[in-house]
């Protein structure tokens, strides 16, 4: 091996390129061709995800993934699937490529235009869950969307990650002229005087919080807010499924026109391998775990049977995507590849 054969491409140099294009002419087409050798002020690409949002349509009804940003969690367990054994649970990761030392979740907010309406379902984090979340805001207004200009506001349930961009830090409301929509389970639930949140697995701190939190924001909005319920139709082509369990009122939307459809599961499922895999495996936020892997189960044997196009909360940006049944019990998710053209 000779000298040059050893050092390789460490020190591949503008003379050996230039030996291995042939000509000058060559050369000049190399990108790098113009620069110094050394020196060359790179750009740092080390920093925070640029993140966006998504164009896509259903029917006549046009509409936008809006990311909220995403968030680590990190041990897994026992917040996620709790129930399954470490070598299960790092297996199936494994198999997914996927760390088995965190879980990353995405905040997939969604707006729609539906006939003179711009609704907007769940407002992300606004400053609740730190830096990585609570880029809805910016996000609109990249896509051309003034917060003044959104007219109806859906909260699928009363957790942080779904409310917290209803107020700025200074609290006032986000979205002025907006209507606002929750079930009347949920915010029942959430302003009575005592949640039972005896199936939480959370410390009691972090359930004093949630209550708190879920109270002050249903609060600041109430005056606007009507309660719906199941199978209602919050505007035309935008039906109310419930699907309790995560939380009491928690609900999934089924948006449709002409012949498309759109389930939203909200936080039906959580994450793109481990609950697709396993419906069984619940969350430390779930209100009451058995039930809500009851409805995952239903509502994923839905999607698969009539192949739902589903949007999904937190599975990774946009959220989009198809359902299958899959060996042993379980379902598999399908992202649907960006389209470029709508
Ligand atoms: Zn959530």
């Amino acid at each position: 091996m000779s000298q040059d054969e050893r050092i390789g491409k460490a020190t591949f140099t503008r003379r050996d390129a230039l030996k291995f294009a042939g000509a000058a002419g060559v050369m000049a087409a190399l990108p790098w061709s113009g620069l110094p050798e050394a020196d060359a002020a790179a750009p740092v690409l080390k920093g925070p995800q640029a993140g966006g949002f998504y164009r896509f349509t259903i029917g006549e009804i046009e509409a936008i993934v809006i990311s909220d940003g995403g968030l680590s969690f990190q041990p897994i367990q026992p917040t996620w699937a709790p129930e399954a054994s470490k070598e299960e649970l790092d297996g199936i990761l494994r198999s997914a490529f996927l760390p088995t030392d965190r879980l990353t979740l995405e905040v997939n907010t969604l707006l729609l235009k539906i006939g003179g309406e711009l609704v907007l379902v769940d407002t992300g984090a606004g400053g609740l869950f730190g830096p990585t979340l609570g880029k809805q805001r910016e996000r609109l207004s990249a896509a051309g969307v003034q917060p003044g200009q959104v007219t109806a506001v859906v909260i699928t349930h009363a957790h942080g990650d779904h409310f917290g961009g209803l107020l700025d830090s200074a609290g006032k409301p986000v979205f002025p002229n907006a209507s606002y929509f929750a079930s009347k389970t949920e915010v029942d639930y959430w302003t009575g005087p005592d949640p039972d949140m005896s199936k939480l697995r959370l410390p009691e701190e972090n359930k004093k919080v949630f209550a708190a939190n879920a109270k002050r924001y249903l609060g600041a909005i109430k005056d606007r807010l009507t309660p719906v319920s199941a199978g209602q139709k919050i505007l035309p082509g935008m039906e109310v499924l419930s699907a309790p369990g995560h939380t009491p009122g928690h609900i999934a939307l089924l948006v449709s026109s002409g012949k498309e459809a759109l389930l939203n599961s909200a936080d039906t499922v959580h994450h793109h391998v481990l609950m697709f895999a396993h419906p069984e495996w619940t969350s430390a936020f779930d209100s009451d775990p058995t039930m809500g892997a009851k409805t995952r189960r239903k509502l994923l044997d839905r999607a698969a049977t009539d192949g739902l196009r589903v949007l999904g909360y937190h599975l990774p940006f946009p959220g989009i995507g198809h359902v299958r049944t899959a060996k042993g019990g379980g379902f598999k998710w399908i992202p649907e590849p960006w389209n470029w053209t709508s």
